[in-house]
């Protein structure tokens, strides 16, 4: 019997088990922030950034900025309908108001018109989801924050390989959040990145990130606010310069997989993950969008993935859709988009033998 195929599991190497074992022997006391420092400078220059902020996960780098930006009661904060209920909970856990906008059929990103007559006066910032991989129209959005003053933040949690217009995503926004959760395109098992241009913005979010004590500050034990403590160990840091290293070829196959899936499906009534013009896929997660007029949906899908001992991977539920927010039954695009999607099984060691596996699962509905 052959084995399960799973969506996704992580990539991990002798180089990895090397760093982490040097870390374990030796990065305690004096060098108990080596790996730390290095995967933050090595991820700033990855990404071309000015300061990156290497954070215990996506979700708490997100929750930082949006204190440090002064979100807070009484305000709201415009959400992407598809998205990880992660880039819609720091709003709630800061007293916001997350609201959620429909997002385009063809990118599955936040549509800039429906952005656009979102905005209230009570309107602090937008939160700019590159879901999948998938870019942003960032030209729209940028032109959209800037006529309003507002920050424009990338979770760009899915988004690493990215590009838009020869810049990488998450190298655009005010500021930007990573994620490197195990499922994700590089892992330090779980953890995250800050990152932004802006040289106060990160002053700001390192003196949260360190319970309210700012940098360089003399005395000892001395908390200038109430802050947070969402930091990663030297342990995961570790993991993290490995898989740094290793982006170029973790991103590259990344690609190879995607489009194995694209050149063996390419005959199905159904859509992939967009490369539009100006625009680099990191494809996080390949996924397909069944034509309406097929009849083919998620559950049918799913049936057939289980019948074949794949992992299926359901498109997410429109935030509004789920108990603790408002309704919006106006976001139609992201509700007939989860009824007719599905996420395909991609991971590094994944053969071309799972990958047909996958099709032939897919093929066996059509
Ligand atoms: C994974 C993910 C997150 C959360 O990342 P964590 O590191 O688990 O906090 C946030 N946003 C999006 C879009 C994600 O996919």
């Amino acid at each position: 019997m052959s084995q399960r195929v799973l969506y996704t599991k992580p990539s991990i190497t002798e180089l990895e088990v090397s760093y982490v074992t040097d870390a374990a022997r030796h990065g305690w006391g004096a060098r108990c922030y080596e790996y730390i420092e290095r995967f933050e400078r090595g991820f700033e220059q990855h990404l071309g950034v000015a300061h990156a902020m290497a954070t215990s996960s996506c979700t708490g780098a997100l929750h930082m900025g949006l204190v440090a930006l002064g979100v807070g009661p009484g305000d709201e904060v415009i959400v992407p309908e598809i998205t990880w209920i992660a880039s819609a909970a720091p709003v709630v856990h800061v007293g916001a108001k997350p609201v959620f906008v429909d997002v385009l059929p063809d990118t599955w990103c936040l549509d800039p018109s429906r952005v656009e007559a979102a905005i209230t006066p009570r309107t602090r910032a937008i939160i700019a989801v590159h879901v999948y991989g998938n870019v942003c129209d960032m030209a729209a959005l940028k032109a959209i924050a800037d006529r309003h003053q507002l920050p424009l933040i990338e979770d760009a949690a899915e988004a690493l390989g990215s590009q838009w217009q020869g810049r990488a995503a998450g190298s655009i926004g005010t500021f930007a959040t990573f994620s490197f959760h195990g499922t994700k395109t590089m892992t330090t098992g779980e953890g995250g990145m800050f990152v932004t241009q802006d040289a106060a913005l990160y002053d700001r979010v390192l003196t949260l990130s360190n319970h309210g004590r700012a940098k360089g500050n003399t005395r000892q034990f001395w908390p200038d606010m109430v802050g947070f403590k969402y930091k990663m160990s030297n342990l995961q840091a570790a993991v993290g310069c490995a898989q740094l290293e290793r982006l170029p070829e973790l991103i590259a196959r990344k690609r190879q997989v995607f489009q194995a899936y694209q050149e063996r499906l390419r005959d199905l009534p159904l859509r992939m993950n967009p490369e539009p013009d100006g625009v680099v896929n990191g494809y996080w997660m390949p996924s397909i969008v069944c034509d309406a007029a097929s009849g083919v949906g998620r559950d049918a899908l799913l049936q057939a993935f289980a019948a074949k001992d794949i992992d299926g991977r359901v498109f997410f539920w429109p935030l509004s859709s789920l108990p603790m927010f408002d309704a919006c039954p106006e976001n139609t695009v992201a509700s007939d988009l989860a009824e007719r999607s599905i996420n395909l099984p991609s991971y590094h060691d994944m053969d071309m033998a799972d990958i047909d596996r996958v099709v032939a699962a897919v093929r066996s509905v059509f």
